[in-house]
């Protein structure tokens, strides 16, 4: 089944949410929910200003319900940032290196693979993405993911966001397009939904001036689509972005999916401040992370999957959001340094035991999915030796 979820989720949904007593505030949002309808920006206004945060989540956790039942996904991947060094200096970013940085750091090909050897056995997934560097154009791209390919044909490499795209696309002289197709060719499988932080040119002039504009983040993913390679999508929220901004976001990817259905993910997350350079940045509370999540379901009618990141927000928030609209939780991690060094506290030696805990904790069924949601099997979590032959091994 396509992205893993119900064929008639639409017809079960409005089932649900008419045999229910909902707030008459709620009204229109359950009348266009029910008929398929897209939610306006007023409607997106509505719900971030109601206080009812309750019934938000309620609404788009019945939404989440009836596409995926009680299902909530997680995949088993590593992620190897490849370089710190970085052209740009974005204002929120506290994993970036100047060339000369005493801790900058670049994995020559060599390096990577033998890093991705020692996970190799036991993940389907490689996510790698990393900092501009000035140097890796498109042939130290084809390399390595051909060399990837090469020794280890079952991995699937997500890698290199929007901006590295276009950052190779440009060092190498040639056009988006034909980047985007050379990488497919030496095995780059999907594209990550990084960098996209807010869809509007005049909060990214202060945050990320020089990134890529809002357009050649759509235009990027757009090629990608039409290119048969899946992508995600993502949203920095809580740094100086308006709520109106934060919609008109919503609004972007929504328009762009209308148009070629090649976003499988969603993945809103909170700016973290520790070590950035963003003091007017207004920081996310925990209700607001979980309004948001809860928001994108509903807003996102045409995106399948709404992650909870748990490598930003952290386990517990992670937990609570699969009752809030998310169906996912991204994977084991296992390394990661770009949220960690801007302050991310979440545990990165999460086996599938741990993760299918978070899940089952959160009231779900553990289901482990490859990157591309093609491919699911449900996680039994191992039984507990019976108490009888733990009283044995301690010798009593
Ligand atoms: S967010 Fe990416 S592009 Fe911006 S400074 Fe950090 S590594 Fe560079």
């Amino acid at each position: 089944m396509p992205a893993g979820e119900s064929l008639d989720w639409q017809e079960q949904l409005s089932r649900s949410l008419l045999s229910n007593e909902w707030p008459d505030e709620f009204n229109s949002i359950i009348n266009k929910l029910s008929i398929g309808e897209e939610l306006s920006r007023e409607d997106g206004h509505f719900l971030f200003n109601s206080k009812d945060l309750d019934t938000i989540g309620r609404i788009a956790n019945l939404v989440k319900f009836a596409r995926f039942d009680n299902s909530a996904f997680f995949n088993v991947n590593v992620h190897i940032n490849q370089t710190n060094i970085c052209t740009l200096a974005c204002k929120f970013c506290a994993f970036r290196r100047g060339r000369r940085a005493v801790d900058a750091y670049s994995m020559d090909i060599e390096e990577y693979v033998t890093d991705l050897r020692n996970y190799a056995s036991h993940v389907d997934e490689v996510h790698s993405v990393g900092g501009l560097h000035p140097d890796w154009d498109i042939l130290h791209y084809e390399a390595l993911f051909s060399r990837v390919k090469k020794e280890f044909p079952e991995i699937h490499i997500k890698a290199l966001t929007a901006v590295e795209i276009k950052h190779i696309s440009k060092l190498s002289g040639i056009s988006i397009r034909s980047t985007l197709e050379r990488l497919q060719s030496a095995g780059l499988g999907s594209l990550p939904g990084g960098g996209a932080e807010i869809l509007d040119d005049d909060v990214r002039a202060i945050i990320c001036k020089g990134k890529e504009s809002s357009s050649e983040y759509l235009e990027i993913h757009q090629t990608a689509h039409e290119l048969g390679m899946p992508t995600n999508c993502t949203m920095l929220f809580g740094t100086v972005e308006t709520i109106d901004q934060r919609i008109t976001h919503l609004l972007k990817l929504r328009e762009l999916q209308n148009t070629t259905g090649g976003f499988q993910c969603f993945v809103p997350y909170p700016f973290l401040p520790d070590d950035s350079r963003l003091p007017q940045a207004q920081l996310a509370s925990g209700t607001e992370i979980l309004r948001m999540i809860a928001i994108s379901r509903l807003m996102l009618n045409n995106i399948p999957h709404i992650k909870a990141y748990r490598m930003n927000i952290g386990d517990e928030i992670a937990e609570l959001a699969l009752q809030f609209g998310a169906d996912d939780i991204d994977g084991t991690v296992q390394k990661e340094s770009i949220m960690h060094l801007a302050g991310s506290k979440a545990p990165l030696d999460h086996d599938k035991e741990k993760l299918a805990k978070i899940v089952i904790d959160s009231g779900s069924k553990p289901v482990q999915r490859n990157t591309t949601y093609t491919r699911f099997e449900e996680y039994i979590l191992p039984k507990a030796p019976a108490r009888r032959h733990l009283r044995m091994a301690a010798g009593e």
